[in-house]
């Protein structure tokens, strides 16, 4: 046995790296029972316009209960369903998730929103990428307009090339796109402007450190500039407090998303949340 052999002799896996592997093997185990077992769910975090203090739109955030592992996070799962290319499937069940809910609450009479999504580098690599976005809109009859898909930074700039025809098709059909967890990657402005964007987020480690560092801050309001002066809508990601409201007006943002608001909700929630029509009181506190 290995214990008599003495230690570290005949350990050709580091024990820890042979535990991580174990994990991301049952995880995808999992992942995959689950997406047969619909074991996936929706939440949907409001998005507000800090002009009118009303919702106007929600992103899609997915959520994973596993009967064997409890709630998992996406943080967590993601990854591995993007190693596995599972996402490719789980991804797809999203899109058209999420255009049904959009498309609800048409249908309920509740007003027209945008809903955002989220999308993997894996997805958009896809040859069928494109058909599959648009045949999501065609099933659930949603026009492109209310939705927008989210791209993170980092990985658009990975594969910049092989992915801007895809985007700029379905810029051109009238979906709307969005860049993620935006200033932490590197876009020099020059990506950005080749880029069929309509949208920025602002990472939330900019709104979080406000006001603690001066630095910072002062990159934040130049992110906001730049997405203002392109023409793009700006949201805020992670907005938490009162302080954070306030520089976020001051510097600009149009749309704030964060728990100041509300946290992702389940469908029936957000549902309820669009019934009760609030009016979010952000325009006296700057
Ligand atoms: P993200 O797209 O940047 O989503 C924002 C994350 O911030 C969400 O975490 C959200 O719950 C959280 N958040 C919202 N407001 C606040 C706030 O005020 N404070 C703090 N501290 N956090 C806030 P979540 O839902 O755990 O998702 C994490 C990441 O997982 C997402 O980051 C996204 O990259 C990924 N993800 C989530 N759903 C999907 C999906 O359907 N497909 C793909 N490919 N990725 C997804
Ligand atoms: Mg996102
Ligand atoms: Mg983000
Ligand atoms: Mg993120």
């Amino acid at each position: 046995a290995a214990k008599e052999a003495g230690k570290g002799k005949y350990m050709i896996f580091d024990p820890a790296f042979l535990q991580a592997f174990n994990d991301r093997v049952l995880l995808e185990k999992h992942l995959r029972q689950g997406l047969s077992n619909e074991e996936f769910l929706l939440y949907y975090q409001p998005q507000v316009s800090l002009k009118t203090g009303k919702v106007i739109g929600f992103e899609a955030l997915i959520r994973w209960n596993s009967p064997e592992l409890g709630f998992v996070s996406p943080l967590t799962f993601i990854k591995v369903a993007e190693d596995s290319r599972l996402i490719v499937s789980i991804g797809e069940w999203v899109i058209l998730q999420a255009c049904r809910f959009a498309k609800r609450l048409q249908n309920e009479g509740l007003g027209h929103y945008k809903i955002a999504v989220n999308i993997s580098v894996v997805q958009l690599q896809q040859e069928d990428f494109v058909d599959k976005v648009m045949e999501a809109l065609s099933t659930t009859g949603l026009a492109p307009q209310y939705l927008e898909l989210e791209i993170t930074e980092s990985t658009i700039i990975e594969s910049f090339d092989r992915l801007i025809p895809n985007l700029t098709y379905l810029r051109a059909q009238g979906i709307q796109i969005a860049l993620d967890d935006f200033g932490t990657g590197y876009s020099s402005l020059g990506y950005l402007k080749q880029m069929p964007i309509t949208t920025l987020k602002i990472d939330k480690t900019f709104i979080e450190q406000v006001p603690a560092e001066d630095d910072k801050r002062s990159l934040a309001r130049a992110i906001v500039l730049i997405g203002r002066k392109m023409g793009l809508q700006v949201i805020a990601e992670g907005v938490e407090t009162d302080r954070q409201i306030r520089h976020v007006k001051r510097s600009k943002c149009d749309v704030i998303q964060g728990y100041y608001i509300s946290k992702p909700l389940p469908e029936e929630e957000a549902v309820a949340l669009i019934r009760s029509d609030p009016a979010y009181d952000i325009g006296d506190s700057v």
